[in-house]
């Protein structure tokens, strides 16, 4: 393939068209399901076999997944603080309305 493509389900074709999914006829790849432009079906534009396609999107999201899960370590170190802080300020504001009564 002489077009650049990311990894994974391609959506979109290089030329701005959708894709869409077929199902090979020919003899060596029988009932195999592709991609391909939605427009033009030609040497510049998108043939990606599914199983390939699908192969690297379950990669790919399997990446995305693990550094969502470092980040959501992170927002939940960072809520554990904010709760810590929050306690600090709310006995600050008792010792402080105390003060004020008296
Ligand atoms: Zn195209």
């Amino acid at each position: 393939m002489a077009m650049e493509l990311g990894p994974g389900i391609p959506r979109r074709c290089p030329c701005g068209a959708m894709t869409i999914v077929l199902t090979s006829k020919t003899r060596e790849n029988p009932g195999r399901k592709f991609y391909r432009c939605g427009a033009v079906f030609g040497g510049n534009h998108v043939f990606k076999w599914a199983d390939e396609a699908i192969a690297e999107e379950i990669e790919v999201i399997t990446g995305k997944q693990a550094s969502m899960e470092e980040v959501l370590v992170g927002i939940r170190e960072e809520i554990r603080e904010f709760k810590k802080d929050i306690s600090e300020i709310v006995v600050l504001l008792d010792k402080l309305s105390s003060k004020i009564q008296m």
